[in-house]
């Protein structure tokens, strides 16, 4: 189904597919990721840093980070292309945040979700009594 847009870049309106972005600023993106690979490709870039990448490049920084982020960029490849975690300043080279925010994150989920539990529990009770033979099947 054909579906339109506002492209996320440039705010112009498309038809969208898989892409987030109309085909210009696609092709701006290829165009930029052409440019970096072909930096990294040098074998005295290969240590490369972000930074440095957009220094060398002008391809913007959140753009190479969208690169690594859609892996297109190995950090097996390229060590240094590592960029921080959106909630703290660790540095990381996939995904939005560090092991260590995941963690902390996954813990407050998990209190969340038992403290949820405990309340859908009680509540169930309650139901349970009040509406025992209710159909089970209106729900
Ligand atoms: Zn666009
Ligand atoms: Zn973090």
């Amino acid at each position: 189904m054909l579906e339109l847009a506002n492209c996320v870049r440039c705010g112009s309106v498309f038809a969208r597919d898989y892409r987030d972005i109309c085909p210009n600023c696609h092709r701006e993106e290829e165009r930029s990721f052409q440019m970096v690979y072909q930096f990294l490709r040098k074998r005295e870039n290969r240590q490369a840093t972000i930074q440095q990448i957009t220094e060398a490049t002008t391809v913007p920084e959140s753009l190479i980070i969208k690169f690594v982020r859609e892996k297109r960029l190995q950090p097996s490849q390229f060590p240094m292309l590592s960029y921080s975690c959106r909630n703290c300043s660790n540095q990381i080279t996939e995904g939005e945040m560090c092991a260590d925010c995941k963690n902390e994150m996954r813990k407050e989920l998990d209190v969340a979700r038992e403290l949820e539990e405990k309340r859908t529990a009680a509540a169930g009770v309650k139901e349970q009594r009040t509406y025992y033979n209710a159909d089970r099947s209106a729900n």
